[in-house]
């Protein structure tokens, strides 16, 4: 069986040896085992499903959580020649889809995210195109303890029944205990199931925190930073607006080739930058939590926090964009005091407050017979997106009275706030650390970090010569007052 396998890595991949994990995890999917696997950021997880799909009989399914990382997947499958593969999103045209659907069964590989598996026909296609196996990519979304939840994964499970119960491959880079536990819940695995948890500790990224005392000084501080880092790099803002101001102040001190990138954007700009940057024509993203996911780019040298993002899973994803390579790189968080305020707000602001929840659910109520568009309810309620969304969800998945159903949103708010808060905590917990943050890191995910390495952390020690340029990245070197000239972009950015 491992010679077949090693030969299929080879004509189909064109690739030698299997990476850490990958066989163990291909042999118990062929054996039809219901498998979890933990491999670190870049580790070689989309092979564990697309070698099997030249073994199995009938389609993968893949949900995935993120557009642009489905579309990224389905690219990247078509240049290495294999035709057989299909996207079913929400930016896919209803006509198309539908035939699509017609001959689903031809397609080797169908990514599909977990809202367009909600639909009815979508459904009852893929019920006869004889799923082969059913695969979830990034599968700590799928809990409740993780990030991003979405309602619809939590149907995941049933859906699978439906399907007349594929095997079922769980895949992520950043599960905790609990968050394990839960996906294996909600996937209903079955009692025989295996799990491959790998170190995801990546050893060629460095971390550093750098305490900065005003704003000014860290402005100063990212300045100098980018002048002199090895790049390409990636820095992440808390804000749109952030990403652009930054990249404005690097371009005026002299750094050339900077992009911004946030969702506020239009698509097509967004995938130009991406796209830059993939191809060395940018140098440095300066971008929001947005950016990242799917950008399969080598070579990238650092990962800088302009602001620290609210939770460890995040971080963890973020800095493991670096050194894909397996080349020396490193992931620096600069610091102010001011900044704890930012994901506390950040977090509180994902939720509606309890005035606009009462005024949704009413607006919900009164309007029950018109169709309404999402749209048309933001405006209406004033409400964000996200905000929306979850209001929608559990509204339409429960049927109470007003009153009650306010309540029961209202409880569930109160709940996930906390558990937001409580990841915020540890995140901020682990900025001040004075112990090794590889170790501490680690442990959040429950390993245990035994080795030592050099250049492992500012606690344990780290030197930034490594990751030196020999050339200044810039043209010239001018002393500038921050204050002024941010208000100038500050104007400039929001014309
Ligand atoms: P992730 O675990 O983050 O999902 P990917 O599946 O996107 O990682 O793979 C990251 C990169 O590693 C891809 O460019 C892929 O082609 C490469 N890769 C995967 N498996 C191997 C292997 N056995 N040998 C060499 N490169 C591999
Ligand atoms: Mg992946």
């Amino acid at each position: 069986m491992r010679h077949l396998l090693e030969k299929a890595l080879q004509t189909n991949f064109n690739l030698t040896e299997f990476r850490i994990g990958q066989l163990e995890i291909i042999e118990n999917i062929l054996a039809r085992k219901d498998v979890i696997a933990m491999l670190p950021t870049g580790g070689g997880k989309s092979l564990c499903y697309q070698l099997p799909g030249y073994f199995l009989e009938g389609p993968i399914l893949i949900v995935s959580p993120l557009l642009s990382l489905m579309e990224d997947q389905v690219e990247q499958i078509k240049q290495r020649g294999e035709k057989s593969v299909i996207a079913l999103n929400s930016t896919t045209p209803i006509y198309k889809r539908r035939l699509h659907l017609e001959s689903i069964q031809q397609y080797r590989y169908i990514y599909a995210s977990p809202e367009i598996l909600q639909i009815d026909y979508v459904r009852h296609a893929l019920k006869e195109a004889n799923i082969s196996l059913f695969v979830v990519d990034e599968a700590h979304c799928i809990s409740q303890w993780g990030h991003d939840f979405r309602p619809d994964y939590a149907k995941l499970g049933e859906l699978r029944g439906e399907l007349k119960n594929p095997p079922c491959l769980a895949l992520t880079a950043t599960a905790t205990k609990e968050v394990i536990l839960d996906i294996k819940e909600i996937l209903q695995f079955s009692s025989e199931h295996r799990e491959y948890i790998y170190s995801i500790n990546r050893s060629n990224i460095s971390l550093s925190v750098e305490k900065l005392s005003t704003m000014n000084e860290k402005i100063t501080r990212i300045v100098e930073l980018v002048q002199n880092l090895k790049g390409p790099g990636i820095i992440y803002c808390s804000s749109r607006l952030w990403t652009e101001k930054l990249a404005q102040i690097l371009m005026d001190s002299g750094v050339g080739d900077v992009g911004y990138y946030h969702g506020g954007m239009d698509q097509e700009q967004r995938i130009l930058i991406q796209q830059q940057f993939l191809y060395n024509q940018l140098k440095i993203v300066c971008c929001t939590n947005a950016f990242g996911m799917g950008v399969n780019k080598q070579n990238i040298r650092y990962v800088i926090h302009f602001h620290f993002p609210s939770q460890i899973e995040s971080y963890m994803q973020e800095i493991g964009r670096a050194g894909r390579d397996g080349l020396p790189s490193i992931a620096i968080t600069l610091v102010t005091n001011k900044d704890y305020e930012i994901p506390k707000l950040l977090v509180d602001s994902e939720f509606p407050s309890y005035e606009k929840l009462y005024q949704t659910v009413y607006f919900l109520e009164e309007n029950k017979h018109i169709p309404l568009t999402s749209d048309k309810i933001i405006e209406m309620c004033g409400l964000s997106e996200t905000q929306c969304r979850y209001i929608e969800n559990i509204y339409h998945n429960h049927s109470l009275e007003p009153e009650k159903m306010i309540s029961y949103i209202w409880n569930e708010i109160e709940k996930r706030v906390l558990i937001k808060h409580d990841k915020l905590n540890t995140m901020t917990k682990w900025i001040a650390t004075t112990d090794c943050r590889r170790k501490q890191l680690l442990a959040y995910f429950d390993e245990n970090l035994e080795i030592v390495q050099d250049n492992c952390c500012d606690c344990c020690g780290v030197s930034y010569d490594l990751f030196i340029s020999s050339e200044k990245n810039s043209y010239q070197t001018t002393v500038i007052n921050w204050v002024a000239e941010l208000d100038e972009i500050f104007r400039r950015v929001s014309e």
